[in-house]
């Protein structure tokens, strides 16, 4: 039976790390770290994301500077509003919720955000520092998956490493990180032909294709670690009857794999909820920058 990454877990001794960080050094700084989530329209999953960044940055003690303009704004004020949070000397980590309401160009308006506040990593600028192995913010998704291998004790220097997927938002950091630990790291996608010969070589298999349940057992080798990314909600199980709630379910066939894995994350409760807590980590690192304190949190950023 496989080891259970269990994100949630993990997120919440996160959490309670950060909290402790920001007590001890509180007084030095002489303010609270601050996140500003920038909302534009009103999709209605960004509400319910939005809404779980806020409440995160509440438990911890990081202020909350974030946004919410109407759907109509014009692209002139949104660049506004990036550019006063980038000169508001309270506020460390700037995030613009996507996606962004037709008629906004979201290309202008992230790279328009402060690299030095770039609380999701994904600036061009912060893309380059993970690919040299400079320091600075780093992508939320993939640096919550290395904190879970690390939380976990799984080695990965020398070992095959396969990620399914390209993207600049998931797959192509990740790759870099799990070579960044001096893995040997192949990159699948949709062109890729014999997936499954491919993910079979890998002692650590990250999935990250947006397909659900794309990968099932014959992707993967006995004893591989599993890390889902994916997340799709399903609609309710209709033998449950009127009330179900939506189900959610990961890019991996989690039935067939974990018995065959030697370590799985589970979806939800695995890779999700640590990509809110290293939203918070870049935030509170980059207050520690910011204020002049030393960088209690290198670690988480890999
Ligand atoms: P994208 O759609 O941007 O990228 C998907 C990637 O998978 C592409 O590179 C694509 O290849 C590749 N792909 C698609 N189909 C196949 C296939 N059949 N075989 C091999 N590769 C394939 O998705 P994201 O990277 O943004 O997200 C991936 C998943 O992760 C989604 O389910 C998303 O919801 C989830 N996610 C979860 C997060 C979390 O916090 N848990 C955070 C971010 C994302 P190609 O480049 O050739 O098109």
């Amino acid at each position: 039976m496989a080891t259970r990454l269990d994100g949630r877990q993990l997120a919440a001794e996160l959490e309670q790390r950060l909290q402790t960080v920001i007590a001890e050094r509180l007084e030095r700084a002489g303010r609270p770290p601050g996140l500003a989530v920038l909302r534009v329209g009103d999709d209605p999953a960004s509400g319910v994301y939005v809404a779980n960044k806020e409440k995160a940055c509440t438990r911890i003690g990081v202020t909350n500077h974030g946004a919410h303009l109407p759907a109509a704004t014009p692209p002139a004020e949104v660049l506004e509003a990036i550019q006063r949070l980038n000169a508001d000397p309270m506020v460390d980590g700037i995030l613009l919720q996507l996606p962004l309401p037709a008629g906004l160009d979201e290309a202008p308006l992230l790279a328009a955000i402060d690299p030095e506040k770039d609380a999701d990593g994904l600036h061009t600028l912060n893309l380059g520092r993970l690919l040299k192995g400079e320091p600075g913010p780093r992508s939320c998704t993939p640096a919550g998956v290395m904190a879970l291998l690390a939380h976990a004790g799984i080695e990965l220097a020398g070992k095959r490493a396969v990620v399914v997927g390209r993207s600049i938002l998931v797959g192509q950091p990740m790759a870099l990180m799990l070579q960044a630990a001096n893995a040997t790291v192949s990159v699948a996608h949709s062109r890729t032909r014999d997936l499954s010969a491919l993910t079979r070589e890998a002692d650590v298999l990250v999935v990250a294709a947006g397909r659900p349940r794309m990968v099932g057992a014959e992707h993967v080798k006995p004893g591989a670690v599993v890390v889902d990314v994916g997340i799709h909600r399903l609609d309710p199980d209709p033998a449950a009857g009127p009330g179900a709630k939506a189900r959610l379910c990961g890019d991996v066939r989690y039935e067939e794999v974990e018995p065959i894995a030697s370590a799985i994350t589970p979806v939800p409760g695995g890779v999700g909820p640590m990509t809110v807590t290293l939203l918070l980590v870049n935030t509170v690192a980059s207050w520690c920058r910011r204020c002049g304190l030393d960088e209690p949190l290198a670690d988480l950023l890999p």
